[in-house]
């Protein structure tokens, strides 16, 4: 890949001049900002956007308060999950009707492994990542255990495709992996990856949490089997915004997924006793998604149609270079090779928890994960230049000055 289009800033001054001329830089003004902080942590929940309360009061006051029942009809309800799919495959390199929004990602995974390993019904072996996401890991348990024979095997954190290759043989039913970890920020090549595994005649499940909204993605290019991911975090739908869900079109006609509930069904208002799968991607779904949720994802979407994704890499790709020159003497674990990296820096620190919360009082906003790591989202659409440096700046003061050792940072909430 290219280096991106934006140079390192090497000084504040610098970093005012980047904003100033930044072509992203109007977007910043569709969300509500912390008024005196600077918010690292839209890698786990994104901020709302400015015309989303509008929206969803709109949803419960008229479409639910005034019309009523109506309102499937009306205000077309029951396509919601087809349109909101249709306005999100753009960003993730999909065609129409290839991507639907229900449940969560743990729910729609589970969906689609379990449809894979029927897809691949001679083959029991699920490979993933030990270190992935761990409810992506709970749910291969769960799935492999319905299948007699089956297992998942858990490899070391890949570093290339070159690592696939000793586990990819014949007893290889599906891989399912992180695009962009969501520890380290590494980002997998999608292309190279899913054509070995193809090779090994297997099918490809990418898990695009921490990677829609965060960068460009080609799901057809690259010819991926299916897809999940959040709308909650980079793309600011809101807490707990059902996810998406892709499958490929040539899967379309002989794949079985397993929650066979009513709006999966291909006449829902039928009532017929028996399944029958609806056709395409909307025999992917299982019940209706909360309605409301849907509101704050049609909201966030329609910033979304404006959003030049290549501008989009270039600002992350220049903001998180930022962050780790700037702190290039921590124990930066987030690659430095532009290709190899997301949208968010991790870094390392024995006493990474306190040091995040000494941050927050601050007012920059980051998270932690155990055991040891500061992590930092870089949200092109609404952080700045200047708040990076800012940012940057603000951890070695905590750092130098040790004000992270008084006892208040050391308490641990249910949620880090
Ligand atoms: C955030 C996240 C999830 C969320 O799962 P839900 O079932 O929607 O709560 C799953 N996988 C990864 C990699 C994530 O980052």
């Amino acid at each position: 890949m290219r280096n991106s289009q934006v140079q390192i800033p090497t000084s504040r001054e610098q970093c005012l001049a980047l904003d100033a001329a930044d072509p992203l830089a109007p977007f910043r003004t569709q969300y509500t900002l912390p008024a005196n902080g600077v918010y690292l942590d839209g890698n786990s929940l994104g901020v709302l956007p400015v015309r989303t309360p509008e929206i969803v009061r709109r949803t419960v006051e008229e479409e639910w308060g005034q019309d009523l029942i109506t309102s499937w009809n009306k205000h077309g309800w029951t396509e919601l999950p087809f349109v909101l799919g249709d306005r999100i495959a753009p960003l993730i390199g999909a065609g129409p009707a290839e991507v639907v929004v229900c449940d969560s990602v743990s729910v729609n995974l589970f969906k689609v492994l379990t449809a894979a390993l029927r897809l691949r019904s001679g083959r029991r072996t699920v490979l993933g990542e030990r270190d992935s996401f761990p409810t992506d890991l709970y749910i291969a348990e769960g799935v492999t255990g319905l299948f007699e024979g089956a297992r998942s095997v858990l490899l070391p954190s890949l570093d290339s495709a070159d690592d696939l290759d000793a586990h990819l043989d014949e007893g290889v039913a599906a891989v399912v992996l992180s695009q962009v970890d969501y520890r380290t920020g590494r980002l997998l090549d999608m292309g190279a990856i899913t054509a070995k595994v193809h090779a090994a005649g297997a099918l490809m499940i990418w898990d695009l949490c921490h990677s829609a909204g965060a960068l460009p993605i080609e799901l057809t290019t690259h010819q991926v089997d299916f897809a999940v991911g959040c709308t909650y975090k980079y793309l600011n739908a809101g807490p707990c915004a059902p996810s998406f869900l892709y499958a490929a079109p040539r899967h379309h006609a002989a794949v079985e997924q397993p929650l066979t509930g009513w709006f999966g069904h291909a006449a829902p208002f039928a009532f017929e006793s028996g399944y029958r799968p609806a056709e395409g991607i909307g025999q992917f779904l299982t019940s209706f998604p909360p309605l409301l949720a849907l509101a704050g994802l049609r909201a966030t979407l329609e910033i979304w149609e404006d959003v030049d994704l290549a501008q989009l890499r270039a600002k992350s790709l220049a903001l998180t270079g930022l962050f780790i020159e700037q702190c290039a003497d921590l124990e930066v674990v987030t690659p430095r090779q532009e290709k190899l990296r997301g949208s968010q820096v991790a870094i390392r620190h024995q006493d990474g928890f306190p040091v995040v919360q000494a941050l927050i009082e601050r007012g920059v906003i980051g998270d932690f994960r155990a055991p040891d790591l500061m992590r930092f989202g870089f949200t092109p659409l609404y952080v700045s230049y200047t708040e990076v440096w800012d940012a940057a700046q603000a951890l070695r003061e905590v750092l130098a000055s040790g004000e992270w050792q008084a006892e208040r940072f050391a308490t641990r909430g249910a949620v880090t």
